[in-house]
C-alpha cells in the first residue's frame, strides 16, 4: 500500500494524554497509582452552566451554528476581553473552535506557510512544537533556565528572529512552568515584534489562575500594533472547570478572524451548540467559582512548593499562576533509585511510575530533560499521597 502522509507520520503523541492515559489505564487493571498527568480541573462544572447546557438541548438548540461560532457566544467572548484586559473586539473578530488546541491549530494553519520559523520559548507545551511542523513551520527553540524564572529576556527574543520569523508563541502564564510575564516584561518583547513585524500568539487559557496577588496582563491590551498582530487564544476548559465540553476562541484582526472561519468552514462547521450556549453562560454569567477554585489551587501550590522543597535531591521554584510545577531532579541524575539508573527526566517518570507508583510527565516532551512536571489539578489528598510517594521513592536509593 502506498504510503501515508510524511509530516503526519513524524508526529509524536501527546506525551501529557498518553501520561494521563497510561495512568487511568493501570488504576483500571486494580494498580493503586496516583495522577499528576494532564492538567485538567478536577472540579465539576458549575451548575449554571450546566443547566445552560441541559436548556439547550432542552429547547432545541442542536443544529449547525455559523462556522466561526454563535454570535451570542463570540459577543459573550468579546465582553470578557473588555471586562478583564479592556480589549476592543467586535463579534466578527472572535472565532470559536473545539478547544483552545484546536483554536491554536487554526490559527497556526491560517499563518504559517511552509518554511516560516515560529519561536517557542522553552520549556513549552508539548503541543505547540508538533502543531508548527504539523503545518510544515519551522520552530526555533529559544531555552530558558530554571535561574531566569524559564522567561525569556528581550535580547534572547531579538537574537531568535531572522528573515524568516513569522510569529512568535507566547504562554502567558506557561504550562508547563507557571511562570507569569510581568507588564514590563510584555512591554518588551511586544516592541521586538512590532519592530520586526512578527504575530504573536498569545495563549491565555491560565489567565484567571495567577497567585500572590500578581496581575495577568495580555499582551494585546499594549498598544494597537501589538494588538493587530497578536491572536488572544483564551477558552473555558481550565476558568470553568470545561475540559470535555471543547470550546476555545481567538481574537484576532479582522484579515486572520477572517481565513480561520473559512478553515473552520472547511474542516469543523462549528463546535456542538450545546456547548457553546454553556460557554455562553460561563462567560457571561457569575464569575464567583472562578476565583474559588483559583483560591484552592493557590493553597494547593503552596503546600506541593514547600513541601518538595524540603526533600532532598528534588527542588522547585514557585509558579506564579496555570496549575502546575517543574520539579527539578538534576542532584538525582547517576543515581540508582529502586533498581533504576536516573540519567535524565523519562527515566525518573519511568521508575516513578514503576516503583513509586505516581505518574508526572517527564519535560523532555516539553524541551527540558532535567525536570518533571507535576500538575496541582488534583486533590490535596492526591497531592500529600504523591509527595509521601516521592520521599519513599527516593529513599529505595542503591548505593
Ligand atoms: N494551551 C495550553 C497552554 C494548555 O495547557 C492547554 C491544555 N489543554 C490548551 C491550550 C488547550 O486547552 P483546551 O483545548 O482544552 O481548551
Ligand atoms: N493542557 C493539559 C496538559 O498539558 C491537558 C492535556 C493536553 O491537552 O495536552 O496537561
Amino acid at each position: 500500500m502506498k504510503e501515508l502522509s510524511n509530516v503526519a507520520c513524524s508526529v509524536e503523541p501527546s506525551a501529557t494524554l498518553s501520561v494521563d492515559s497510561l495512568a487511568k489505564k493501570l488504576k483500571a487493571e486494580g494498580e493503586d497509582i496516583v495522577g499528576f498527568g494532564a492538567g485538567e480541573p478536577d472540579f465539576e462544572t458549575p451548575d449554571n452552566i450546566k443547566e445552560a447546557g441541559i436548556r439547550a438541548i432542552r429547547e432545541g438548540k442542536t443544529r449547525y451554528t455559523p462556522a466561526a461560532g454563535m454570535k451570542e457566544l463570540r459577543e459573550a467572548c468579546a465582553y470578557r476581553l473588555k471586562q478583564d484586559f479592556g480589549l476592543d473586539y467586535d463579534y466578527k473578530q472572535i472565532v470559536i473552535g473545539s478547544g483552545a488546541k484546536h483554536v491554536l491549530y487554526t490559527a497556526l494553519t491560517a499563518l504559517i506557510n511552509p518554511g516560516d520559523e515560529v519561536i517557542i520559548p522553552a520549556p513549552y507545551w508539548v503541543s505547540y512544537y508538533e502543531m508548527v511542523r504539523m503545518v510544515c513551520g519551522h520552530p526555533v527553540i529559544i531555552r530558558t533556565k530554571e535561574a531566569q524564572q524559564f522567561k525569556i529576556t528581550p535580547e534572547q527574543l531579538e537574537n531568535a528572529i531572522t528573515e524568516k520569523t513569522k510569529l512568535f508563541m507566547l504562554n502567558n502564564p506557561s504550562n508547563p512552568t507557571g511562570m507569569l510575564y510581568s507588564r514590563d516584561e510584555l512591554k518588551a518583547l511586544a516592541d521586538i515584534c512590532v519592530k520586526h513585524d512578527i504575530y504573536i500568539m498569545s495563549d491565555e487559557i491560565y489567565y484567571c489562575l495567577v497567585y500572590d496577588n500578581k496581575k495577568f496582563t495580555s499582551i494585546a491590551s499594549l498598544g494597537p500594533e501589538i494588538k493587530k498582530r497578536t491572536i488572544v487564544v483564551n477558552g473555558v476548559s481550565k476558568a470553568y472547570a470545561m475540559t470535555g465540553w471543547r470550546i476555545g476562541f481567538a481574537a484576532a484582526n479582522p484579515e486572520i478572524a477572517g481565513v480561520m472561519g473559512n478553515l473552520l468552514s472547511h474542516s469543523a462547521s462549528a463546535p456542538s451548540t450545546i456547548s457553546q450556549v454553556a460557554a455562553t453562560e460561563a462567560l457571561t454569567g457569575p464569575q464567583d467559582t472562578v476565583e474559588a477554585m483559583r483560591k484552592v489551587f493557590e493553597e494547593r501550590r503552596n503546600y506541593i512548593v514547600e513541601r518538595m522543597n524540603k526533600i532532598d535531591g528534588v527542588s522547585c521554584i514557585s509558579p506564579d499562576g496555570a496549575f502546575y510545577i517543574m520539579m527539578n531532579i538534576k542532584k538525582l541524575f547517576g543515581r540508582n533509585i529502586c533498581g533504576h539508573l536516573i540519567n535524565n527526566a523519562d527515566d525518573f517518570a519511568y521508575a516513578f511510575l514503576a516503583k513509586g507508583k505516581v505518574a508526572v510527565v517527564p519535560c523532555t516532551a516539553f524541551g527540558t530533560s532535567s525536570f518533571v512536571r507535576w500538575t496541582y489539578a488534583t486533590s490535596m489528598e492526591n497531592i500529600k499521597k504523591g509527595l509521601d510517594r516521592l520521599e519513599e521513592f527516593l529513599k529505595g536509593e542503591q548505593k
